[in-house]
């Protein structure tokens, strides 16, 4: 062993759940560390350029999501990195955040930094000592050699799972078949005529997806782009999709693409892994062809950036005390342990071949994140944030996305420094209390002041307590 590191709230992974967890675990007196293995933050949306982020609001409109996340997009805003939330014009949520990832790179630093965290970069966590239900360390590797990492309580927010996956946790995967959505390998394209992309819309509405706001672009921005179905059909690409989705972007003549998609393969399979990398990268090149070829306003464009790696929809979703399902999230069920909430529908990319399944909230509402299903079982001082929580494949395909993955982690760290506050179990921390600081630091949960102490704004919770 080359070394060792003793803080009070290890925080591993340095996504949109990581940082926001380090950040708030800071914030609420805990010696913090963030531990990511990139040399650079910010997760899929920096290295798999996932772009824009969705949805701080309800289908109606109302904002779900605020805190340390809605925190970064003022900052953003402010840098004129972000022109904050605007309507999508694809018409599939009711807002999507634009934002440019250097600048988010260095604003995430920044805010850690302010928050007094010790950040470490270029750094992967190997291996877990765990016994007993109780993680004693964690193995980290860098160009340094080996550390040896030692706090009260963990938050895994590496995506996949990790941390509690090697902690023995128990956790579940896909399907019923264990197949999970696939993979894309996500591109930038500049030179961009919008202006004729606009006018083609414009002209041909039947092209796109039936809920696009074509009828309002003349006084909407055009943020996103669903459809030239016809385009997409006759070229007879080898891509598994049904048409073209793309987002505007940072830049005026700039485009994100979201098309390429690789299914089948196994993202914690480090085999399945390099041939998704491969065939992404080659996708790519066919895209990018394709686009010039035969789409209007593409003919002078030319890909500017491809994902650093290709972006992974789903991998292992841990067991907590609670799974959120699909019921609750379509219900839009409300829990006397919230502790985030997400307006985002249930948007599952086919596992096995074409088609996106799309199911909406009732009432264009919003649900709630319960406590509970950031708790593994089974491990005692550890706890999840982001993509890996305890849901089903139906509620982690809304679970996942970046927004929910920010209020997530804002949770996770809050809940952390409390453990360490208390000298507790992350089961046994006091969920009033928790909401309570979360509402203090801006959060949305939908109650006023804690669920004991306040007043619900909307629905009945369930007091069930496992
Ligand atoms: C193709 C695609 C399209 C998407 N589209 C959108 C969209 O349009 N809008 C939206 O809001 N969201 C979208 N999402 C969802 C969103 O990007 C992710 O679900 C979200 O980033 C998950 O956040 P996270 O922090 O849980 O995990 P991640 O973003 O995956 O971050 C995990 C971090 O942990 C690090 N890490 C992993 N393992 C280790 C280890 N062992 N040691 C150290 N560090 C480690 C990783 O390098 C990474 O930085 C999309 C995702 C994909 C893949």
């Amino acid at each position: 062993m080359n070394s060792q590191k003793q803080v009070e709230v290890a925080v591993l992974g340095g996504g949109p759940a990581g940082i926001a967890a380090a950040i708030s675990a800071a914030r609420g007196g805990a010696k913090t560390i963030l531990v990511e293995r990139y040399g650079f933050l910010g997760g899929m949306s920096t290295a798999a350029l996932v772009y824009p982020w969705m949805t701080f609001h309800s289908a109606a409109g109302e904002q779900v999501i605020r805190g340390i996340a809605q925190e970064i997009v003022d900052r953003l805003m402010a840098l004129q990195a972000s022109p904050g939330h605007l309507r999508d014009t694809v018409g599939f949520v009711h807002t999507l955040t634009p934002y440019n990832p250097e600048v988010y790179k260095v604003l995430a630093c920044d805010m850690l930094h302010e928050a007094g965290v010790e950040v470490l970069l270029h750094t992967s966590v190997i291996s877990v000592n765990a016994t007993e239900g109780c993680i004693k360390s964690v193995l980290l590797h860098n160009k340094s050699g080996l550390v040896e990492l030692k706090a009260h309580t963990y938050v895994d927010a590496t995506g996949d799972g990790d941390i509690a996956c090697l902690a023995g946790a128990p956790w579940e995967q896909g399907n019923d078949g264990h197949k999970v959505q696939p993979m894309t390998m996500k591109f930038r394209m500049r030179g961009v005529d919008l202006a004729k992309v606009k006018q083609y819309m414009q002209a041909n509405p039947a092209e796109f997806y039936e809920k696009s706001l074509v009828n309002e672009l003349d006084r909407l921005p055009l943020t996103g782009v669903m459809g030239f179905y016809s385009h997409w059909k006759a070229a007879n690409l080898p891509i598994e999709r049904e048409g073209l989705l793309f987002f505007t972007g940072p830049h005026e003549d700039e485009v994100l693409i979201n098309v390429s998609r690789i299914s089948g393969l196994d993202p914690t399979l480090a085999e399945d892994l390099t041939k998704a990398e491969i065939e992404g990268r080659k996708q790519v090149l066919l895209l990018e062809a394709f686009f010039r070829q035969h789409i209007p306003g593409f003919e002078q464009a030319s890909v500017s950036a491809v994902g650093t790696q290709i972006g992974v929809r789903e991998t292992r979703r841990i067991l907590g005390r609670y799974v959120l399902s699909g019921e609750d999230v379509l219900g839009g069920r409300r829990f006397d342990d919230v502790i985030a909430r997400s307006g985002y529908p249930i948007d599952i990319h086919n596992p096995e071949g074409k088609g996106v399944t799309a199911n909406f909230i009732r009432e264009g509402g919003a649900y709630d994140i319960p406590y509970r299903s950031i708790v593994p079982r089974q491990v005692d001082n550890l706890l999840l944030a982001g993509r890996c929580i305890s849901t089903t494949h139906e509620a982690q395909a809304t679970t996942r996305l970046t927004p929910s993955c920010m209020a997530i982690g804002q949770a996770a760290g809050a809940a952390a420094a409390l453990a360490v506050r208390y000298e507790c179990a992350a089961a046994d921390v006091p969920v009033l209390e928790l909401q309570q600081r979360l509402l203090k630091a801006g959060a949305e949960l939908g109650i006023r002041d804690g669920i004991d102490g306040g007043e619900r704004l909307m629905g009945r919770g369930d007091r069930k307590r496992e």
